[in-house]
């Protein structure tokens, strides 16, 4: 069947989520090219170009390992690398994700005690600390950016104190690498996972793993939860040949070759501060627009803990339910941007600020939010958050 007009997408789309994220050009392009042998030099070239850029964005010397599947597909697999039935886990729940951790571990029988943190806060390491006394854990769980919330987790602080311990540190980084400060080898992080459709400017597709030498260890000691594809020892064996063990989604490679080139073309300095900048700039035109910034993190001084830099999350004042703003935003705008869908349905909103953003989206987001929030019947100030944005943007 002959595609149709009705298949298009409006060339005015903007795909405002916190993941999926808009696909630059280069990147679109590089994956429509050829297809080449996954066991072949062109590969090779690709795959080696891919691990040299990787490196710096996760902060490590290790391989990456990558997988087809998604993110979720590779925090199980990272478990199931080095959990036994049985094994006492600790995991840090400050958020939607952090549920998620929990559903896999239970699922694998794990013995899970967890930390609850308070949506919209981020993780008080001390209390890691404090848990870790009381017992040994195989691991402790945790999500470094909270894309139901917000909130950004002190890795660094929670790695200074797991690192002490046997215990094996595992991050879920999907929706943080390569939007905020990440530094897995200095701050001790053992597993580290992401995906390829947030920051990294990349469709959805790929999952990303990296693994300390302390992690290999455990997982050469063997869990005893049935795996074969999402053997971390296989892949590993094969990142010696610049290829993966089974057939890699060659044209997503080709794609985030491209995406790495970008951000190396910018610099991966430049690209965090501009998440900074335009995530600061997010959150003070929602604000002014009435939607109070839901994360109540704070933004710690030296460290890239606090309010999340990638996602930008409001609540939705009273009276007005989030989903309505959501489809109207879609509707009227082609602005495609989240809701809840977890315990805050309807109460919060949710704008991606990661990977292929700009100023003139923000600014963008903010005057059509300005103008649902009119047609839903409220009365924000004529260009109030545009303004609050455009002096945020303005700042040093
Ligand atoms: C998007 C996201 C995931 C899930 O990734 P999928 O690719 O949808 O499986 C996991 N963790 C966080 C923090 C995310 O933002």
């Amino acid at each position: 069947m002959s595609s149709t007009s009705e298949d298009a997408v409006s060339s005015h789309y903007r795909l405002r989520l916190p993941g999926p994220t808009p696909v630059p050009a280069e990147v679109q392009q590089a994956i429509a090219g050829t297809v080449v042998n996954h066991r072949g030099p062109e590969f090779h070239a690709m795959f080696a170009d891919c691990q040299r850029r990787l490196k710096p964005i996760f902060g490590t010397q290790n391989g990456i390992l990558i997988y087809a599947g998604s993110g979720t597909g590779v925090m199980e697999a990272a478990l199931a690398n080095i959990l036994s039935p049985g094994d006492a886990v600790l995991i840090v729940i400050h958020g939607q994700f952090g549920e998620r951790f929990r559903e896999i571990a239970t699922g694998m029988g794990a013995h899970v005690d967890t930390i609850e943190v308070a949506w919209g806060e981020a993780p008080d390491p001390a209390l890691v600390e404090a848990k870790l006394k009381q017992r040994d854990y195989r691991a402790v769980l945790v999500t470094h950016n909270e894309s139901s919330t917000g909130a950004v987790a002190d890795l660094a602080a929670i790695g200074e104190v797991v690192r002490r311990t046997p215990a094996l540190l595992v991050v879920d980084a999907v929706s943080g690498l390569a939007g905020i400060e990440l530094r897995q080898d200095e701050w001790g992080l053992d597993i580290v996972v992401s995906a390829s459709q947030k920051a990294l400017m990349c469709p959805p597709g790929m999952g990303l793993v990296s693994v300390s030498e302390k992690a290999w260890a455990a997982i050469d000691r063997a869990s005893s939860v049935p795996r074969f594809y999402w053997d971390f020892r296989k892949a590993k064996a094969a990142l010696k040949d610049e290829e993966s063990t089974f057939t890699p989604p060659v044209s997503l490679i080709a794609g985030l070759r491209a995406a790495l080139r970008l951000i190396d073309a910018e610099g991966l300095p430049h690209v965090l501060a501009r998440h900074a900048r335009l995530g600061a700039a997010m959150r003070a035109g929602g604000a002014a627009l009435g939607l109070p910034v839901f994360t109540k993190a704070a933004r710690l001084s030296n460290s890239a803990a606090g309010l999340s830099n990638t996602v930008s999350v409001f609540t939705v004042p009273e009276g007005l339910d989030g989903g309505a703003i959501v489809r109207h935003l879609y509707k009227e705008h082609q602005t495609v941007i989240a809701g809840a869908r977890n315990r805050l349905s309807g109460r919060v909103i949710r704008f991606g600020t990661m990977g292929h953003v700009s100023e003139a989206d923000i600014l963008a987001d903010l005057h059509y939010l300005e103008l649902t929030l009119r047609a839903l019947g409220r009365a924000p100030k004529p260009g109030a958050g545009v303004a609050a944005a455009s002096a945020s943007l303005g700042q040093p």
